[in-house]
């Protein structure tokens, strides 16, 4: 275990259960201060990943005859070890990511949450079925599918990496992870506590660019692909994808819509208070966090005005590691400098930008990649702030005439992720049912409203597949059918 210094800490890839050290590294800054290195992680090469694969591969034969209670032993061993860590990797989280402390004790409690769920239910979801009738035996065999490529982004590294790594354990097959190099480090140590619960080349841990991502997602060793991170990066990959007709699990971009109903009350101080959290939690940096948000015409001024109130009360941007501080900074320059480019778009089309909030530290402010949350007041369907995902601190309110025309504008996307409907319950269920969305969540939204029981995934733009909830589980396995029927012959084929 990584003693938790302030002294960087290295870590490792993990190809067939060895620590692997790279002449090159990825160095990973703190973005509350980027002047300080917060560790290094390998820069793996095209070669590393060659290799990597073809330990899973070598893996599989064995491992993939491994019974399902093994599977679940093992994977119960590693969620104790992590429970055990947890100070240790949410600490280092904070330190590489920039959320704060509260946030990644929440994105570990939201992994091993989802490890549990699929734990419990992976003999009844993917367990081998028997029906036995007056037609014969068929036995409904789950098989693993073989090495499954792993590549997650660097917004919820932990949460996006375990969701694919437990059920493809689960499942039988083997497989390469692949960490964002924006927040590799506490990903990596997750990774291989995990890793040591299971025998050598069922887990493999490469860190790298995107040179490993087209390895490991055109590789023809490779059967499954699940991938999340932009919709551009998306396509790149089933089109790598493509030659060799690998499976695919894509969770991609959202802008996720936010429906304010004509009953909505804007004096419901709670309701209020989740709407602001579910635009600003973790900087803003979450696909399905409420992006955009449609307000009655009538009802706008009197909302911008509770709006700000919340927010005020809730947003205090500083030092992930200050207990009080609610928000840390934005991941990245990169990142800060687009949504920047996008407020400062909406302001220049006519839109008031609102500063919400407090700045707690302003000295270290200055010094990181801090941006304070702002509200964009007066912008237009076709400003690029409602039009693109800004992923960061920033929220747009449009305003509508009627519900119908909301609906529109809320479909008016080529994203479908998530979405949230607000006002009395049977109106926004009715509302709901009518927006194009994977999830729709009930006066509640982004990972306020998340249930890891249920699928969760995009429609349009957002995706292909499901994880968590069943489909979770199923898109690891091959369906195979063994069909013993009390009738060979069919009885009207000529003799
Ligand atoms: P990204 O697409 O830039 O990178 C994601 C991962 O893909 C990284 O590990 C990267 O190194 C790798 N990669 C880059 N090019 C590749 C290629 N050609 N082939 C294979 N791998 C490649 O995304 P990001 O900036 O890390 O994450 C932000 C995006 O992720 C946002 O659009 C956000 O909405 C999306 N996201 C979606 C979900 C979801 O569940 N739908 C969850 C979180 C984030």
């Amino acid at each position: 275990m990584i003693e938790l210094v302030h002294e960087p800490v290295t870590v490792h890839a993990l190809i067939n259960g060895e620590k692997v050290d790279t002449k090159d590294k990825i160095t990973r800054e703190n973005p509350s201060n980027p002047s300080e290195i917060v560790g290094y992680a390998p820069l793996n090469t095209k070669e590393d990943t060659v290799r990597a694969i073809d330990a899973a591969d070598e893996a599989f034969k064995t491992w993939r005859n491994s019974s399902l209670e093994e599977r679940i032993e093992r994977m119960q061993r590693a969620i104790k070890r992590l429970q055990d860590s947890q100070k240790e990797i949410t600490e280092l989280l904070s330190r590489e990511h920039g959320k704060p402390v509260y946030d990644s004790e929440g994105e570990l409690y939201v992994s091993i949450a989802w490890m549990e769920h699929a734990c419990k239910t992976a003999k009844d979801v993917i367990g081998d079925d028997v029906r036995e009738d007056e037609n014969g035996t068929t036995i409904i065999k789950h098989d693993p599918i073989g090495v499954v490529s792993a590549i997650a982004p660097w917004n919820y590294p932990i949460s996006l990496s375990t969701i694919k790594v437990a059920p493809a354990l689960l499942a039988g097959n083997t497989i390469v992870v692949k960490p964002s190099p924006l927040a590799p480090l506490a990903v990596t140590v997750v990774l291989d506590i995990i890793a040591e619960e299971f025998p050598p080349g069922v887990v493999n841990v490469l860190n790298g660019e995107a040179d490993v991502g087209i390895e490991m997602t055109s590789n023809p060793k490779v059967m499954k692909i699940a991938f999340t991170g932009g919709t551009e990066t998306g396509r790149k990959i089933m089109e790598a994808a493509a030659p060799t007709v690998k499976e695919l699990t894509l969770e991609l971009g959202g802008n996720d819509p936010a429906i304010m109903l004509p009953s909505f009350d804007p004096n419901d101080e709670k309701a209020m208070r989740r709407l602001v959290v579910s635009n600003f939690l973790t900087a803003g940096e979450i696909c399905m966090i409420a992006k955009r948000i449609y307000v009655p015409r009538s009802m706008h001024d009197q909302f911008v005005e509770k709006y700000i109130e919340a927010a005020n009360k809730w947003v205090r941007v500083g030092d992930p590691f200050n207990r009080d501080v609610t928000l840390g900074p934005v991941n990245n320059k990169k990142q800060k400098d687009y949504v920047q480019e996008l407020v400062d778009d909406a302001q220049a089309n006519g839109a008031e930008i609102h500063k919400l909030g407090e700045i707690l530290d302003p000295e270290l402010f200055e010094k990181g990649y801090f941006m304070q949350p702002t509200l964009v007041v007066g912008a237009k369907q076709e400003d690029r702030i409602v039009k693109e995902e800004q992923f960061g601190p920033t929220v747009p309110i449009v305003a509508y005439d009627d519900v119908d025309e909301a609906v529109h504008l809320a479909n008016d996307s080529i994203f479908g992720l998530t979405s949230s409907v607000w006002g009395d319950d049977q109106e926004a269920i009715e509302v709901a049912a009518r927006i194009e969305a994977g999830t729709t969540m009930i006066n509640t939204a982004a990972i306020q409203g998340l249930d890891v029981r249920y699928e969760f995934g995009g429609v349009k733009q957002s995706g292909v597949g499901r994880e968590y909830g069943e489909q979770g589980l199923k898109s690891y396995v091959n369906i195979h059918i063994i069909n013993n029927p009390n009738t060979k012959d069919l009885p009207h084929i000529p003799e």
